[in-house]
């Protein structure tokens, strides 16, 4: 019989061990995009969060900490999803702060812009709100979506990956 390994202390985890852990997890990357105050020029921010959570009704969640993102979807109750493709690395970049390139194209969709040549995009209105510590998971109803074939860009031990690439 084998001997389980010792396992940390459930509570007072060290939050630089966690974010080490917990990006084991790999995921894809994801832009939620709105539409400014005066609802014309377009606004992005670089998640991972993004989950699938229910098909019926099809509903999504976005986990996002304050910011200028957070304000625009509170007040207007819609947002877009853009989901990147292995050659949008630097989209990532850009939406989570850098701004260091031109701005990348938008599609203006019914209510929200979503990225030009993403992998797949989704327009979403908002149903519930829930405050968890420092962020607030925004829960929301898939309006329409789609896709197109090619690969993703993948997010793991907090670098990015191609699918088939070895490093
Ligand atoms: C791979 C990757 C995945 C990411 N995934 C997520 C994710 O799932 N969820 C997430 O929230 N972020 C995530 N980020 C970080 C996010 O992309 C950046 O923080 C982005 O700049 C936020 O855009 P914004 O317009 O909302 O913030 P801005 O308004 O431009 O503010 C920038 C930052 O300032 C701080 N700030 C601004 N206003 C306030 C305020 N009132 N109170 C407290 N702090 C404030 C926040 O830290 C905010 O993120 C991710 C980044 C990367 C690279």
């Amino acid at each position: 019989m084998s001997v389980p390994e010792a396992t940390p202390a459930m509570d007072g985890v060290d939050p630089v061990h966690f974010r080490k852990t917990v990006s084991c997890f790999a995921t894809g990357i994801a832009v939620v995009t709105c539409s400014d105050d005066n609802g014309d020029s377009p606004h992005g921010m670089t998640v991972n969060s993004f989950t699938s959570i229910s098909l019926s009704p099809p509903s999504i969640l976005v986990s996002l900490k304050a910011g200028r993102m957070h304000r625009l979807i509170s007040t207007g109750g819609w947002f877009g999803v853009s989901v990147l493709t292995h050659a949008q690395q630097q989209h990532s970049a850009y939406f989570a702060g850098s701004r260091g390139e031109e701005s990348p194209a938008f599609v203006f969709r019914h209510r929200v812009p979503t990225l030009r040549d993403c992998l797949a995009w989704f327009e979403c209105e908002v149903t519930s709100r829930i405050q968890v510590h420092d962020h607030t998971l925004f829960v929301a109803q898939v309006m329409n979506c789609d896709f197109v074939s090619g690969k993703p860009l993948l997010f793991y031990s907090s670098q990015y990956f191609s699918p088939g690439a070895d490093s």
